[in-house]
Parts: structure tokens; sequence; C-alpha cells
């Protein structure tokens, strides 16, 4: 432990008869292969020919998620300018989300123009059983230029869910005599495109040398971390946190590491952090080989245990630090962390004491000092939940150490 001090309108459907049956038979023929081809989840979608004339006529769409954030890219066969955006009179344009047993529409997402050419994104919640809109939200999550729409956001915010889903993109536009009713097209023609969301699981930090007590306060967020752990009491915390919607870093001892995979790789899928905080708690403020030893041990069991997860932040142990121990830590591209913010929870002052020194305590930028195991934490275990209420109440976001520093994460994509 460390003991001194830290989101459509009826749509009449009369398909523009003028240009020929013909082309239309084409489409459906064409709409027969097209869905077998695409079963390539995640690539490129076209539509395979102007199969309607106005400013939304949809010439393809792309779903792909990158680390933490799914891009939806629609694009249109000619420039859609300031005026002709959708939302409102001038058109729809809506990319529909289904999942679920049965398969049924969950969400739509329905880009609106907002003001001078900027756009928004209007989040509907279905009832999956008759697509009714049970529930909006609108998102700045869209931008638009010239022919290609592109949204983004992180699906967890969305509250999609990680795996397979289905999506289809439809537009409407009224335009003069080529279009005297509402037009529309839809992509694809018929049916839905497969997708899938991943989970991002983070895979390792890269950190700048030196060493914090605590992080940028710009931004209201603060840092919940916890020390001494793996512990028995660890899943229990991973449990608080995933109830009340927080994070938090994990600074963990090595030698309690090996044989702990499952705890490691489920603080991961929760969002959360895993550091280091030497191979058995030792005082490393001597810095030279021996701290290099501890932390280098440390971050190796880590790694193995987690499945690869490389972590780019310690803490010394008693908070014991000193310039030769950062030496030795920007030698192996790590940072030291310490803290503003100390429950002394270690010393069992009490639920509330501990709620209390965390939620008050905390300031923009914040690291909050908590301990997973060493000793009996019954006590912090009983405060995790409301100290991630109170902080969120205060209107803090809880984030890790490396999103609070701003470190680079990287993240693989599992499936589960
Ligand atoms: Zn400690």
């Amino acid at each position: 432990m460390t003991k001194n001090s830290a989101g459509q309108p009826k749509v009449a459907v009369r398909r523009r008869r003028s240009l020929f049956a013909t082309s239309l038979v084409v489409t459906c023929t064409i709409a027969a292969v097209v869905p077998a081809l695409a079963q390539a989840v995640g690539g490129e979608h076209t539509d395979p020919s102007r199969d309607a004339k106005g400013p939304l006529d949809l010439a393809g769409v792309s779903f792909k998620q990158d680390a933490r954030e799914v891009t939806i890219t629609i694009r249109t066969h000619d420039p859609v300018g300031n005026g002709q955006l959708p939302g409102g009179k001038s058109g729809t344009l809506c990319v529909t989300l289904e999942w679920g047993s049965p398969l049924g529409p969950q969400k739509r997402l329905c880009v609106v123009k907002v003001g001078d050419g900027k756009t928004a994104v209007n989040d509907d919640r279905l009832n999956p059983r008759n697509g009714k809109i049970l529930a909006r939200k609108q998102r700045r999550i869209s931008t638009h230029q010239g022919t290609r729409f592109v949204l983004r956001f992180d699906p967890v915010d969305l509250g999609l869910p990680v795996g397979l889903l289905h999506f289809g993109v439809r537009s409407s536009w009224r335009l003069g005599k080529a279009c005297r009713h509402t037009c529309e097209d839809k992509l694809p023609s018929s049916g839905t495109f497969p997708a899938r969301v991943y989970r991002a699981v983070a895979a390792g930090c890269a950190a700048t040398s030196g060493q914090v007590t605590s992080g940028p306060s710009s931004g209201k967020r603060v840092a919940i971390t916890f020390d001494d752990g793996p512990s028995s009491y660890t899943s229990g915390y991973l449990a608080s946190l995933r109830a009340e919607g927080g994070v938090a870093t994990f600074f963990q001892i090595g030698q309690q590491v090996p044989g702990q995979g499952a705890i490691e790789r489920s603080i991961l899928a929760g969002g959360n952090a895993l550091a280091n905080h030497s191979w058995d708690h030792a005082d490393l403020s001597r810095g030279g080989s021996f701290a290099s030893s501890e932390l280098s041990r440390t971050s190796a069991a880590i790694k193995t245990a987690s499945g690869g997860y490389r972590a780019c932040l310690y803490r010394p142990p008693y908070g014991a630090t000193s310039s030769s121990l950062v030496s030795a830590g920007n030698a192996l591209g790590m940072k030291s962390v310490l803290w503003d913010v100390d429950t002394n929870d270690w010393k069992l002052p009490g639920t509330s004491a501990i709620i209390s020194r965390a939620v008050n305590g905390a300031r923009a930028g914040s690291i909050i000092l908590m301990h997973d195991g060493g000793g009996n934490r019954s006590q912090t275990a009983a405060a995790v939940g409301p100290i991630v209420r109170g902080l969120k109440a205060r209107g803090f976001t809880l984030v890790t150490v490396p999103e609070l520093l701003g470190l680079k994460t990287t993240y693989r994509l599992s499936t589960s």
C-alpha cells in the first residue's frame, strides 16, 4: 500500500416512372446478386446505378471501426449544397440499424441541418416490433462536405451491441418536375447490409517521460486509481465501476499478477487501464538497475497475463520517488504517477469518510488514490459505487490515467 499521503416520415413511394421501367429491372437483377457479394463485413457498398434523380441520390455507404470509433460514410452522386442538406422540408437521410432476436430496427440515425452548413444527427431509439420512436437524442457526430456525409461515434455511447448487426440507408426529397411527390433512394435496394461492431480493448499506452501528481485541469475529468492488486476485491470493484458507468486505473504488484489472466482481461474489457506498482512493493527510490528490474518484471507479468497489454505508467510504492527513479522509468518508456487526492482508505476510516474524501477532494484533473489489495478493503469496496455517483453528480467525467494525461492508447478489436 502507499502510505505517505495520493435517432421517417411516411414516404409516398412514387419512384420516378419517367426514365424507363427497364432501368428498374436491371436494378433489381443486380440487387439480387450484390447482397451475396456484400457479406464481407465492414466493406464499401456502392449503389449499382443512378437510380434516382435528386440531390440525395445515394452512391455508396461504408461502415468501419477503428479503435473506439465507428465511421459511417454515406456518399451521394452529386455534391449536396448547404441549401439541400437533409432535415425539415429539404429531405431526409437516415441510417437504420437492426439487431436482436427477432431481428428488428433498434436505432435510426438521421442527418439534419442545424444552421449554416452544419449538420447533427437525430439518434432515435426505436421499438423493434413496429419501428416507432421511443426516444430521441441529438448528437454532433456528423460532418458533410460535397458528396460525403460522415458519421463518427463511439458505439458504446450509442448503445450498439458488440457483434453482428444489419444496416441500410434511406434518403428522400422533393424536387420540381422530376419528382413532384416525395422521391426516395435506398441502399441496399432491398434488405440490409451486415456490419460488425467490435469491443475496443486497450492494448497498451505510450508515455512521455517524467512524473505527475495530477492531470490537466482543462476539461472536468478525474481518474480513480487502485493500488496493490490484483486481489480478491478486484472483481467487486469492477462490478461497481460497470454498474455506475465508471472506469479506473489499476496499479498492480507484479508478483500477484501471474495466473490472474481472467481478472486482467476483465479489467481491460471494462475500459479500465493497467499500470505498474513494482514487483513486490519495494521502495524504488534508489533507482538504477534495481528499479528497472522491478518495473520490467512487473510490466512483463501484466503483458503475459492480460494477453498483451503494454503498461506505460507506474506508481512508486509508498510514493517514494526520486530523480534517479524517474530516470530509470524514462529509460523504460514509463511515466511516474503519484496522486493529489488521498482517501487514506487503507487506514479504514469508515466508508463515508472514504467517499467524502474522494468526492469532495476532487478537482478537475485529480488523480484519486485508493487501494485494491494489501489488507481489509471492505470499506473501499463499499465506497466505490457512491464515489463514482458522487463525482458524476459534481459534473466530473471519470477517465483512466492514460486518458487524463492524453497519452496515446492503442486498442485491439475483440469480437467478444
Ligand atoms: Zn502500494
